[in-house]
């Protein structure tokens, strides 16, 4: 049964697989802790809970919450959240870094300046076989990125680190990926020559790209593609974002993609009302409210559609 912030549950129903509960910058808290986005953990976990509960009540019943170290991930915030809300949370392990390693572990390790084991692994399955810090909440998703700088020293060290902890766990991988550079196929070839079978494994912000022909080759290596930004309208513009969808269900690719905003329900690195200007639609109800209609009005089947939403990530979490 798929690990929960809450425990296993049965069933995840209809999932968002690409979200983000907190996002938060620990050492700008700590040091200047009246900033206007500043951390009050009961307050936060209540307004976050309510926007969980408004996509309840649009029908969708479970978030991954991909915040892993890098981002400020705080499991003990997220427990809270999980207590106020019916919405299912799944919680991830993994690093976050489009370059270099933060030096906790950037100084140990091979090819450090110090050396030593890497302790990257260890962490991850730590957090998937025990639990998140004292929390008790185990992840069930890892997760490694890269970004337009492609696969740097660092970035590969997560990977190596991800593909250990996958393979000593069974745990699904997922990633962030840069599709302007196809970077997704470079992160199949790392992942695939680690021994990972790429079917279980996420290719974040595909929906980034409108190329199909970089989509067609993701898929036929055997990796999900995540259509994941909805709402992020400066990387792509919902037209584009649904048409690509809708182009693949036509394809035969239900099969293989998730959906996602790669929204927060608070973030400190962002000014929300800045955000909220410029892309109106990025937020946790755009894909129940906006896609899925305009998806159906493009001809995408309500078999295709639950693929997306229920049978995939059922079978990604098996
Ligand atoms: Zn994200």
């Amino acid at each position: 049964m798929p690990e929960t912030v809450r425990g296993p549950v049965a069933d995840l129903g209809a999932t968002l697989m690409h979200e983000h509960v907190f996002g938060l910058s620990p050492e700008i808290l700590w040091n200047w802790p009246d900033v206007p986005e500043g951390w009050d953990l009961e307050r936060r976990a209540r307004e976050a809970a309510a926007k969980l509960d408004a996509l309840k009540a649009e029908g969708v019943d479970t978030v991954v919450d991909l915040t892993v170290v890098g981002l400020g991930r705080y499991v003990p915030a997220v427990q809270r959240v999980a207590e106020l809300t019916g919405v299912n949370i799944v919680a991830a392990t993994g690093l976050y870094t489009y370059d270099a390693l933060p030096p906790y572990f950037g100084n140990r390790g091979p090819g450090s300046l110090f050396g030593g084991p890497d302790r990257l692994a260890e962490f991850f399955v730590r957090d998937i076989a025990e639990g998140i810090g004292r929390t008790g909440v185990k992840a069930a998703m890892l997760k490694c990125a890269s970004d337009h700088l492609g696969m740097t020293k660092g970035c590969e060290r997560v990977f190596r680190a991800v593909a250990e902890a996958h393979l000593a766990t069974g745990v699904p991988i997922t990633t962030h990926s840069h599709s302007a550079s196809r970077g997704g196929l470079e992160q199949q070839r790392l992942l695939g020559s680690l021994g990972v079978d790429l079917e279980r494994v996420v290719i974040g912000h595909a929906g980034d790209s409108t190329d199909l022909a970089y989509l067609e080759e993701l898929v036929a290596n055997g990796s999900y593609l995540g259509m994941d930004r909805f709402g992020i309208e400066t990387i792509s513009p919902f037209e584009d974002r649904v048409a690509v969808v809708a182009a693949m269900c036509e394809r035969g690719h239900a099969g293989k993609m998730v959906l996602g905003h790669d929204s927060y329900c608070f973030n400190d690195r962002f000014d929300a009302d800045v955000v909220r200007r410029r892309h109106p639609n990025y937020h946790l109800l755009h894909i129940s409210r906006d896609v899925v209609p305009e998806l159906r009005r493009r001809g995408v089947t309500g078999d295709q559609l639950h693929q997306m939403l229920v049978g995939n990530p059922r079978r990604i979490f098996r």
